[in-house]
């Protein structure tokens, strides 16, 4: 039988307990440390309505292709916010971050060019990459002397891009933002950020920050500062000037209406010039339905709430510290997280099933986290903290995981 391979390659990944299988959402009285939704802005009253509203005006889907008749009012409106909120000079909004990626990332390099990316980057960018056939070049995990090599590597390339997270989705750690961009600047280099888990959170000056007090090695850093010394001559960019330039940022920003905005798509932030190439060059912004006006209308009141309300984002990041300390000082190996994401670095696949398991058993529900997602031995529980978390809500966590 010519589908045969298909039970047998199944039968593999199961034996090997890698088998994965979609879930319904536990019952709700489980204590959930798996959603997305940091500030609780999916069920947010306000943010209903906004789409309750959208559906009687507009209807349930955009029924057409953005560049047809797909274009309804909202859509140019959240745009304008989503750039005004990041600082940018314009946005464009996608059926979702995967497309997101996908579009932008072909749409910016193909054959002969290059593109320079840290190792831990989200599935959706490697796709990306692959699928523009633009050259890899990958650097390990914020490594900046690696990442430094690669773009020098590069230099014969037509066009190159620098690719990062600015908040990794599975480490919980940022990345050194502000170093990347002075390396892209001083080699000529497209950067390019995909915000999925901060936007909204945390900005590019605390990811910047964060990105250097957890780089272990400060020697990039030094070099970086003393290099610049020597081309300051040359460059009116000098990169010691650069470092401490707040307004340095990624030439572009991607990131997801589906995390933090509670609804569904996705979003890039760059120049004029820029959105209308992507407008012009990307297939999957060309070639699919325009967002539905419901998830438009949710994203922008979601974006106008976290811009106007702050106590929901202060009360997460203090729910986060309490999680990221609690598990700390009962020694688990919480890697670099410094954020809302907090994963427990286990190892051994099976012992992680199980202890996700035995959670499940208490009420507790976080998913153990295992390849291709993560690295052989790098299975881990990854546990992330709302806004709508309560303390005693992380204590029965770390009590539990206590047991
Ligand atoms: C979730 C995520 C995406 C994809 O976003 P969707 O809107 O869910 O398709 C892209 N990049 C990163 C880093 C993500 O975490």
């Amino acid at each position: 039988m010519t589908l045969n391979w298909v039970n047998k390659e199944s039968q593999k990944l199961k034996d090997e307990s890698r088998w994965r299988q979609v879930r319904q959402i536990p019952k709700r009285d489980v204590l959930n440390f798996s959603s997305n939704n940091y500030l609780g802005l999916a069920r947010h009253p306000r943010v209903i309505a906004a789409a309750q509203q959208a559906l009687q005006e507009w209807g349930t889907g955009a029924t057409a292709s953005r560049l047809i008749s797909g274009t309804i009012p909202i859509h140019p409106q959240l745009e304008t916010a989503l750039a005004q909120y990041a600082e940018y000079e314009a946005a464009l909004v996608f059926p979702s971050g995967y497309m997101t990626n996908l579009g932008v990332i072909t749409a910016l390099v193909g054959a002969g060019d290059a593109v320079v990316m840290d190792r831990l980057c989200h599935a959706s960018l490697i796709d990306a990459v692959k699928l523009s056939g633009a050259r890899l070049f990958v650097y390990a995990h914020k490594d900046l002397n690696e990442a430094e090599r690669a773009l020098q590597r590069t230099v014969s390339y037509r066009r190159r891009l620098l690719i990062t997270d600015s908040l990794f989705s599975m480490d919980g750690d940022f990345a050194p933002l502000k170093e990347l961009l002075v390396l892209c600047r001083q080699y000529g280099v497209m950067s390019l950020a995909d915000d999925a888990h901060a936007f909204g959170i945390w900005n590019t000056t605390e990811i910047s920050e964060f990105g250097i007090r957890n780089l272990d090695l400060m020697k990039p850093i030094e070099k970086v500062q003393d290099d610049s010394k020597a081309i300051s001559k040359q460059s009116s960019t000098n990169r010691q000037s650069a470092i401490g330039n707040p307004q340095l940022m990624p030439d572009l920003l991607v990131g997801t209406l589906s995390k933090t905005l509670g609804s569904q798509g996705g979003f890039v932030c760059a120049s004029q010039s820029i959105i209308d190439w992507i407008i012009n060059k990307a297939r999957s912004f060309i070639y699919t339905t325009g967002l539905a006006p419901t998830s438009a209308a949710a994203a922008l009141a979601a974006l106008r709430l976290l811009q106007t309300d702050h106590l929901p984002r202060e009360k997460l990041k203090k729910n986060a510290s309490l999680l990221r300390e609690g598990l700390a000082e009962k020694g688990f190996d919480i890697l670099k997280s410094s954020s809302q994401i907090v994963p427990i670095l286990l190892g051994d696949i099976e012992f992680t099933l199980a202890l996700s398991k035995t959670l499940e058993t208490k009420g507790i529900y976080a998913p153990a986290i295992r390849p291709p997602t993560v690295p052989k031995n790098g299975c881990r529980l990854r546990f992330s903290v709302t806004a709508e978390h309560s303390e005693s809500d992380i204590e029965r966590l770390l009590g539990a995981l206590n047991e």
